[in-house]
């Protein structure tokens, strides 16, 4: 049996922190895991920055209100829905989330959680363990589901490394050369026909 299991931000959703760093003008938020590809260093820069211009939860939850599903992920997600059971594995987190899954149809979203304080100051953050989306991806293999993976960013090489296929999708340049073992779409046709693609060769194996 296989089991999907998606990246979000930079897949289905836009870069959460690009959206809120462009409605502040604070250039510095605009880092993802595609420049420092350690999250707990990551995080950390955004906290620092957040306090220093005494930014809450409350005016990051506003920007994320006013942002869509990338344009074709809904009819992708739909679609990935009638053929595999499909797991979204992020590095964002439930708080941020939410509003955004809503218009993705609430698919299964395993991801961390903030600490928020009653001013509305992100205080701190729980990651729910160490390299969790490869974590996850061996908790299914342990379940016997074999997993097609596919994401963008440096966060999701373990998972797509770990699960039996792993796709890059809407990755940048850098990436894509880094990691030649896994192929690269642009598009979300390409990605149904990389899942087709992935799911035909697992039978075979
Ligand atoms: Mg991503």
């Amino acid at each position: 049996m296989e089991l999907a299991c998606l990246d979000l931000e930079g897949v289905l959703i836009p870069e959460i922190w690009i959206a809120f760093a462009e409605e502040t003008g604070i250039e510095e938020l605009k880092a993802t895991t595609r420049d420092i590809p350690d999250y707990d260093v990551l995080m950390k820069q955004r906290l620092r920055i957040l306090d220093e211009h005494g930014l809450t939860l409350p005016q990051i939850q506003d920007t994320i209100s006013r942002l869509a599903p990338l344009e074709g992920a809904r009819d992708f997600i739909d679609w990935l829905r009638e053929r595999f059971q499909v797991v979204i594995l992020s590095d964002t987190f439930y708080e941020f989330a939410a509003p955004l899954m809503k218009q993705l149809g609430y698919p299964t979203l395993l991801c961390h959680k903030l600490e928020v304080n009653e001013e509305g100051r992100i205080t701190d953050y729980t990651l729910r363990q160490r390299d969790p989306k490869r974590q996850s991806v061996r908790a299914f293999q342990l379940l016997n589901y074999r997993v097609i993976a596919a994401g963008d960013s440096y966060n999701d090489t373990t998972m797509l490394a770990q699960a039996e296929s792993g796709i890059l999708f809407h990755a940048p340049q850098n990436v894509i050369e880094e990691f030649p073992q896994f192929p690269a779409v642009q598009t979300f046709s390409d990605l149904k026909q990389a899942f087709v693609d992935a799911s035909a060769r697992d039978l075979k194996i």
